[in-house]
């Protein structure tokens, strides 16, 4: 296991998010410990490398998540369901802030999520790998979902109103179909699951990713036993060809 990609969503205490102080604390020791990586960047030979993953792109990503990620000069990836983003909002970004998360929203409350402007502020720096989250943040795995405007779509758009090439995808909810990832396989270089494993490398057409919501502590997802775990996990998958 040389790749562990960290799962976040929130900048605000809680089992979807983390305290600012606690994240600021997080990324030192990322940043002070590990290399880190953005999606198929190359990989440092026989370290741990670390790749930061965000999902859903709420303001606090914008507001807080991206201050640190300059202070500690670390990259990361920030996963977008585009069909979610509105051009502007009136809201006061307090109000912005403790948003509900998504899965709470409707579609005519998703003020706590990134605008367009602020998305191509992000995009622009650099620092931050755009990804596509399906259009509408709906579960792949059902049915009734209309996989090309899902999985397909978010990659135009994005390219599109940010001018930026989108080549990861991240599964809503981590779920999906053989369909859905045959198609995203075709459209992608990368396609992230959930799944609490760590990666050989970038060649693995699907990326594992651990939790690193509600931590413990700044180095919890690096505790021993826990990258056990990380390693026995991907040493399974490779053996069942997942
Ligand atoms: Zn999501």
């Amino acid at each position: 296991m040389n790749l562990l990609v960290l799962m976040y969503h929130r900048a605000q205490a809680g089992p979807h998010g983390n305290d600012p102080a606690l994240l600021e604390a997080h990324f030192a020791h990322v940043a002070r410990h590990y290399p880190c990586v953005r999606p198929g960047q190359p990989l440092a030979s026989g370290r741990l490398n670390v790749c930061l993953s965000f999902d859903d792109a709420y303001f606090d990503f914008h507001r807080v998540v991206f201050p640190l990620l300059e202070k500690y000069s670390l990259p990361a990836m920030l996963a977008v369901a585009p069909g979610l983003c509105s051009e502007a909002t009136g809201v006061a970004p307090e109000i912005r802030l403790v948003q509900p998360d998504l899965g709470l929203q409707t579609p005519e409350c998703t003020y706590g999520l990134c605008t367009w402007p602020e998305l191509r502020e992000l995009a622009g720096s650099g620092r931050v790998t755009i990804a596509a989250h399906g259009l509408n943040h709906v579960r792949l795995d059902d049915p009734a979902a209309d996989l090309e405007q899902e999985i397909v779509g978010p990659q135009r758009l994005l390219a599109e109103r940010l001018g930026v090439t989108v080549e990861n995808f991240v599964f809503p909810y981590g779920r999906f179909s053989s369909r859905a990832l045959a198609l995203t396989r075709r459209h992608y270089r990368h396609a992230f699951r959930i799944g609490q494993a760590g990666n050989r490398d970038w060649s693995q057409p699907l990326l594992y990713r651990v939790s690193a919501d509600n931590l413990a502590d700044a180095a919890a997802p690096f505790a021993v036993t826990r990258l056990q775990a990380y390693r026995i996990r991907a040493w399974w998958n490779r053996l069942r060809r997942k």
